[in-house]
C-alpha cells in the first residue's frame, strides 16, 4: 500500500469519527432505553466501561454507562474522546432538585457545571475553584444548550436552565442542599456532570448536561429517589431521542 493511500485512509476515518454524538449516563436505568434505539450496535469495552457505537435516527452515536461519581465519569469521558473523537458530549440522567421551580420528572438544563465538593479555600482559594483551569463554573456549549432548551420546550416539559452542581455525595440533607444553593446558586445536584464537563473543557470538546428530577435532595430524597428514578430516566431519554434528530 502506498503512503498516499495510507494518508487518505486515515483522513477519511477521522472525518467519519468526528460526526459522532457522544452520550454518557451514569447508570443503566438512564441509558438502556437510549441504547435500545440504536441500530448496528457494536460494543467496545475499555477499563470496564462499555462504549456502544451505532446510529439513532440515522445519526452516528457513541453511548456509555460511566458508573457513579466523578472519577468514573472522568475516566469514561477521556476514553470516549481519545477512542471515538465525538463532535460533542451530552450527559443525560437524573438529579436532585435545588429549586422550587423544578419538581419530580421536570428537566434541568445546565448553563454551566460546578463541583460542590471541590474546596481548597483553607489555603486562600475561592470555594469550588478547580485549580489548574482556575475556574469555578465550567461553561456548557451555548449553541448546544439553546438547542436543548428548544427541544425540551417542544416536548412540553417544565424546565429551567442554570448551574448544576456535582459532587461525590448523594445529597439527602436540607442543610447540605441550602449550602449548595447559597454557595453556587445551583438548580440541581448530581454526581457526574461536572467531571464530564471538566474533561471536555480541557479537551475543547463541546458538552451539555440534561437531568430529569428524581428527588428533592433533602431529608425526603432517600424515599423519593427509588420511587421516581425510572420516570425521571424515561423523561431524560425522551429529550435525548428528540435532541438527536435536531443535532
Ligand atoms: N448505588 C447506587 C447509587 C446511585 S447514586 C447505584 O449504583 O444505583 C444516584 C445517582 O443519581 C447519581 O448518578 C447521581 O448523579 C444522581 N442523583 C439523583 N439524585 C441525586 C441527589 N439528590 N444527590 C446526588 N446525586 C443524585
Amino acid at each position: 500500500m502506498s503512503v498516499k493511500n495510507l494518508v487518505v485512509m486515515s483522513t477519511g476515518r477521522g472525518k467519519e469519527k468526528k460526526s459522532m454524538i457522544g452520550i454518557i449516563g451514569a447508570m443503566s436505568v438512564e441509558m438502556e432505553a437510549i441504547k435500545g434505539l440504536m441500530d448496528n450496535k457494536q460494543d467496545t469495552v475499555i477499563s470496564g466501561i462499555t462504549f456502544t457505537t451505532g446510529q439513532i435516527h440515522g445519526k452516528d452515536v457513541v453511548a456509555a454507562v460511566c458508573g457513579i461519581g466523578k472519577v468514573f465519569a472522568g475516566m469514561c469521558t477521556q476514553t470516549m474522546i481519545l477512542k471515538f473523537a465525538p463532535k460533542q458530549i451530552i450527559n443525560v440522567g437524573v438529579a436532585g432538585t435545588l429549586t422550587k421551580d423544578l419538581g419530580i420528572a421536570d428537566i434541568a438544563i445546565a448553563d454551566n457545571m460546578v463541583e460542590h465538593d471541590m474546596d481548597t479555600s483553607a489555603i486562600g482559594d475561592p470555594v469550588g475553584l478547580i485549580s489548574g483551569i482556575n475556574i469555578i463554573e465550567i461553561p456548557c456549549d451555548e449553541a448546544l444548550v439553546s438547542t436543548i432548551e428548544n427541544c425540551v420546550k417542544s416536548l412540553s416539559f417544565n424546565t429551567k436552565r442554570g448551574t448544576i452542581a456535582s459532587g461525590d455525595q448523594f445529597v439527602a440533607d436540607k442543610a447540605k442542599k441550602e449550602y449548595i444553593v447559597n454557595q453556587f446558586g445551583a438548580i440541581a445536584c448530581e454526581m457526574e456532570g461536572a467531571a464530564i464537563g471538566q474533561v471536555c473543557y480541557v479537551n475543547k470538546v463541546p458538552f451539555a448536561v440534561i437531568r430529569a428530577i428524581s428527588d428533592s435532595a433533602d431529608n425526603q430524597s432517600h424515599m423519593d429517589y427509588p420511587e421516581f428514578v425510572k420516570i425521571a430516566s424515561a423523561n431524560s431519554t425522551k429529550v435525548m431521542e428528540k435532541l438527536i434528530t435536531m443535532l
